[in-house]
């Protein structure tokens, strides 16, 4: 019998994290973070150097692990799918209580270990990489794999566990992207080898965006998007700015790459861009040739006065805060607190979503409206469809995955069950029935597959 254990994630869009159990082995997939709750936690005045394990369950920053107790001798790894906060962010805190390993692709673990370093966070783990394609062996009867899919940063990966019970398949993020920008098309091959086999027991799979009826579109899409608005003449002789997740290398080599085109000096600011960004060109995953980053907070006003004086137009600016924090880099320049005013004209590209959350989407409106009376030209979705695309995979991205791995179990993740639920539309069509073969769990679930 293998048993599923569903610890977070699945009643929020953050703090990811899925136990599964064969026999004496358990394996881990992703301990995320959720850091809407840290927001409001220091937003009624909490100090997060406070927090310890126990107070951050309370507080809902992490998954609730205590469910999963009695399995704790049982941990034979901890597998992050990918380099995500919502995935590997509480690996500091949680991991240190099980006797087990941290196992990722190259790109994930190096992320880990620079947050890791920077933070000081004591993790005596051992921590080990896996390269897509390869399996390593966990216990005598388990093993693990881990298969190349598209997301929105380097080294993602679809989780196979090979148990003498089946293949159990963790794709928690994923869309299905033919023509990405930066590294290769998912492994199709070995995702279709696997179904072939006809032993998928079961996929747990990234159902965010089940509500929408498409394939998610590719980043090649959106790389054209942001060429649209940088290598655009209305922006001779004005600033550009950007915002982006620092996660997300694709995107930056994009605004990167175009604003070598137009003959501007590309500069990243925040120190989340150099952890991400460095990782990546440590890894050979991306060079970035000429941009220069500018990680803390001293140094970035001691350069947005060097700018002003040789003149915003000979720049790209990309940073992080696109969400409208209001203590980010681009607050403090709206601000007018950092030594830089805009000019009118000159503009500011939104190329990021904003995570749908109350205080996020207020923030984010908020900012938009301080831009636009300094007169500053907002380049979003709304304008420009293209200026962003998501990095998970809607209905049509899900119906292809399960059509290559024919699994006998499907259970949605990423999401409450009013994001995962529109799934039903498509898995009632290719005969799996709700609570036998579908099924919709929320935090704090256990199921058993026989
Ligand atoms: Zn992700
Ligand atoms: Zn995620």
């Amino acid at each position: 019998m293998i048993e599923i254990c569903g610890i977070g994630g699945y009643s929020e869009v953050g703090k990811n994290m899925t136990a599964v159990k064969f026999n004496g082995d358990a394996v881990l997939f992703d301990m995320g973070y959720y850091m809407q709750k840290l927001m409001d936690f220091e937003e009624s005045g909490g100090d997060r150097r406070t927090l310890n394990y126990k107070s951050m369950i309370q507080l809902g920053m992490i998954p609730d692990d205590r469910i999963i107790d009695s399995w704790k001798n049982n941990v034979k790894a901890i597998i992050p799918s990918h380099c995500h906060l919502d995935h590997i962010g509480a690996i500091p805190f949680m991991a240190p209580n099980y006797k087990a390993p941290v196992i990722g692709s190259p790109y994930t673990i190096e992320v880990l270990k620079n947050s890791i370093k920077d933070e000081e966070y004591n993790v005596p783990n051992e921590i080990k990489t896996l390269k897509t394609g390869k399996l390593m062996k966990i216990s005598n009867d388990v093993s693990v794999e881990l298969i190349h899919v598209t997301h929105s940063t380097p080294d993602s990966t679809i989780v196979a566990v090979h148990t003498p019970k089946g293949i159990i398949l963790y794709a928690n993020d994923f869309k299905l992207d033919d023509t990405p920008t930066l590294g290769k098309k998912p492994d199709y091959d070995r995702l279709k080898e696997l179904g072939e086999t006809g032993k998928v027991k079961a996929i747990i799979m990234d159902a965010l965006y089940s509500g929408a009826n498409r394939r998610t579109p590719s980043e090649k899409v959106a790389r054209e998007g942001v060429e649209e608005v940088v290598v655009d003449k209305i922006n001779e002789g004005n600033a550009i700015f950007a915002s982006c997740f620092a996660s997300h290398i694709a995107r930056l080599k994009s605004f990167a790459d175009f604003g070598r085109q137009i003959d501007r000096k590309v500069v990243f600011l925040g120190r989340s861009m150099s952890k991400y960004v460095n990782s990546a060109e440590e890894l050979g995953i991306a060079s970035l040739p000429g941009v220069e980053i500018i990680p803390y907070r001293a140094k970035i006003e001691k350069f947005l006065k060097k700018m002003k004086d040789k003149g915003p137009e000979k720049y790209l600016i990309v940073a992080t805060g696109g969400q409208g924090e209001p203590n980010s880099v681009l607050s403090r320049i709206l601000k007018g607190s950092l030594h830089f005013k805009f000019t009118p004209n000159d503009t500011m590209i939104f190329s990021n979503m904003v995570i749908p959350v109350e205080p996020n989407i207020m923030n984010r409106v908020e900012m938009e409206k301080a831009f636009k009376q300094q007169g500053v030209r907002v380049v979003t979705s709304a304008t420009n469809p293209n200026v962003h695309v998501s990095g998970h995979g809607s209905l049509k991205d899900m119906e292809e995955l399960i059509k290559m791995v024919n699994p006998e179990n499907i259970i949605p993740s990423h999401g409450d069950l009013k994001k995962t639920e529109p799934l039903t539309k498509l898995t009632d069509k290719l005969g799996y029935r709700v609570g036998k073969e579908l099924h919709l769990i929320e935090n704090q679930t256990k199921i058993e597959l026989k």
